[in-house]
């Protein structure tokens, strides 16, 4: 019987598990922390967002990077799938909007439960508080695994050690350094999925406000990147929400970054004129300063006046149409300057890892060292939000776990 170590007990690696397993090959779990699928607890809010049911091809629209490498993976463990498995385990699962797929429950802790049944049921074992220092190698063999407590010879190894983003979950990038020491290229991490931190002061005084239905323009070194439109959120230090965390994903070097919001992006300059005028015109002797409050919350409003160069005390009917058309381009593109991102401890996940051209697609078997597999956010393969992240833990760690116990 093929024994085979798994490194790391988050959703790549347990998945992984279940098929080693089931292939009827002996295998050992080996998680350095004191429970399994700590990151999962945090997903989706505490709901695990844990896959996305759009149609396959859909998908891929969403992977950003390693789009290619993923197809086999994914083709070979779907989001059906993948909820079939679930429901195999005894958990119900629903879609929301965007097709994002959550437990019934809105529990992430069930996700956990039933990958957790899954392995019972297929006998693996599992090693809790006992992390993995090495991997032995022979001529180019994987031939064991060293622990902080003990040595375990092998015939494979998966490793599934995540990225470096929340590093309290466990996933702190030791994967790499011990890739690295086998002859492994990783492409450098960096946070992803991230909020950004803004060199403007006045986002402080609007922490907390989040704004939807906005459109998000994203220029690096002043060239238009990215166009989103949706949800985004003030925070004390920057600015957070889907459409920035999406943002995020195009930026590599924090230089010259720059976000502008359009307010109002159902009107255009013309018509924002117009309705300014209008509410202008209920009240002519009104102060500049307490004539926006119609047209967008109050601390965004107060916000707008500052930055607009009005006198905040000027009455409206005296406002002339040159200040007007800059109010209007105010609103229609608000500048938030972009000192960098807020860092791996609060990045959804980590791009760069290990680089892609050095692991088979179809197996997840590393090209350098035989007999070691990789899967999860520890390969340089990363998606937008939706549930698509881990759906690529869970396909790349089912792809690893049956070839692991194949060959
Ligand atoms: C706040 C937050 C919310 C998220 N929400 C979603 C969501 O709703 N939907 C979605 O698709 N994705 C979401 N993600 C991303 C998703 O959680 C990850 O992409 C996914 O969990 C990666 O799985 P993984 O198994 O590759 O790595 P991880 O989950 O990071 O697991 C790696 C494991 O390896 C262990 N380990 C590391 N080194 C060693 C070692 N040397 N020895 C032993 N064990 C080791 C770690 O302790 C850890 O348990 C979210 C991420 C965060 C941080």
């Amino acid at each position: 019987m093929k024994s085979i170590i798994i490194i790391g007990g988050g959703a790549a690696g347990m998945m992984a598990s279940v098929f080693a397993a089931r292939g009827g090959s002996d295998v050992t779990l080996i998680e350095s922390n004191e429970k399994l699928g700590k990151k999962i607890y945090i997903t989706g809010k505490g709901r695990c967002n844990y896959t996305n049911a759009a149609d396959t091809e859909d998908f891929f629209n969403s992977v950003f990077e390693g789009k290619r490498f993923s197809y086999s993976a994914v083709y070979g463990f779907d989001s059906s799938m993948l909820m079939d498995l679930f429901a195999e385990a005894g958990m119900k699962s629903k879609v929301e909007r965007g097709g994002r797929v959550f437990p019934a429950s809105d529990k992430a802790s069930d996700v956990t439960k039933a990958l957790r049944k899954l392995m019972d049921d297929a006998g693996v074992k599992v090693r809790l508080n006992e992390k993995v220092e090495d991997i032995v190698v022979e001529d180019g063999e994987v031939k064991a695994v060293k622990t902080d407590s003990g040595m375990y010879s092998c015939d494979a190894v998966i490793l599934a050690t995540g990225g470096k983003s929340y590093p309290t979950t466990g996933s702190d990038g030791n994967g790499y350094s011990l890739l690295k020491r086998l002859g492994h290229t990783i492409e450098t991490p960096r946070p992803a999925l991230v909020p950004f931190v803004a060199k403007d002061k006045w986002v402080e005084s609007l922490a907390g406000l989040s704004l939807v239905n906005v459109e998000g323009s994203l220029y690096v070194d002043g060239k238009l990147t990215d166009r989103r439109f949706g949800e985004m959120l003030f925070t004390h230090k920057g600015i957070s929400g889907p459409i920035v965390l999406t943002m995020s994903c195009f930026v590599k070097e924090y230089k010259n970054v720059l976000v502008t919001i359009d307010l109002k992006p159902a009107l255009s300059k013309e018509t924002l004129d117009k309705r300014i005028l209008k509410d202008f015109s209920e009240n002519t002797n009104r102060e500049f300063k307490n004539s926006l409050d119609k047209l967008m919350p109050k601390s965004l409003a107060k916000v707008v006046v500052d930055l607009s160069g009005i006198s905040p005390t000027k009455k409206v009917n005296q406002i002339t149409t040159k200040e007007r058309e800059e109010l209007v381009n105010l609103i229609k593109a608000l500048p938030v300057h972009i000192s960098s991102d807020a860092g791996f401890k609060e990045a959804i996940i980590t791009t760069g890892g290990v680089k892609l051209k050095e692991v088979n697609p179809s197996t997840m078997e590393s090209k350098i060292v035989k007999g070691l597999y990789l899967a999860g956010e520890v390969l340089n393969l990363h998606a937008f939000t939706g549930g698509y992240n881990l759906q690529l833990a869970f396909s790349t760690g089912h792809s690893a776990g049956v070839a692991a116990s194949e060959e």
